[in-house]
């Protein structure tokens, strides 16, 4: 499971600069204005859900590098409560039903009003 958790988040000393920066500081504050609702598959900026950001994230994940850490345009403002934005970000609607038949005709799938 190569899931990568937020642990590493402020371990690395160079990670702990970079969050501790001035500039960063104000790309959080300038990000957090003009975004001031969280922008995660889930609540798409109020289009959804409607919930307050208070953390930045970065869209792709910058590996302590500068170039991607200080990015406006890699910046994504998120609710810091509750939510995993990539859990369930490719889930599908689950409403469907599976495809196709038997070799009877008959739909595959149990639940079908066929049935
Ligand atoms: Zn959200």
């Amino acid at each position: 499971m190569g899931h990568r958790s937020a642990r590493s988040k402020g371990k690395e000393p160079a990670l702990v600069a970079l969050y501790n920066s001035t500039r960063w500081k104000q790309l959080r504050s300038i990000q957090l204005r003009a975004h001031p609702l969280c922008q995660c598959p889930h609540c798409q900026e109020g289009t959804v859900r409607v919930r307050i950001a208070n953390v930045v994230d970065h869209t792709v994940p910058h590996r302590g590098c500068p170039d991607l850490f200080f990015r406006q345009d890699n910046l994504m403002s998120m609710a810091k409560a509750g939510h995993d934005r990539h859990k369930q970000s490719q889930e599908r609607g689950g409403k469907g039903f599976k495809g196709g038949c038997d070799d009877h005709g008959e739909p595959l799938d149990p639940t079908h009003w066929w049935k």
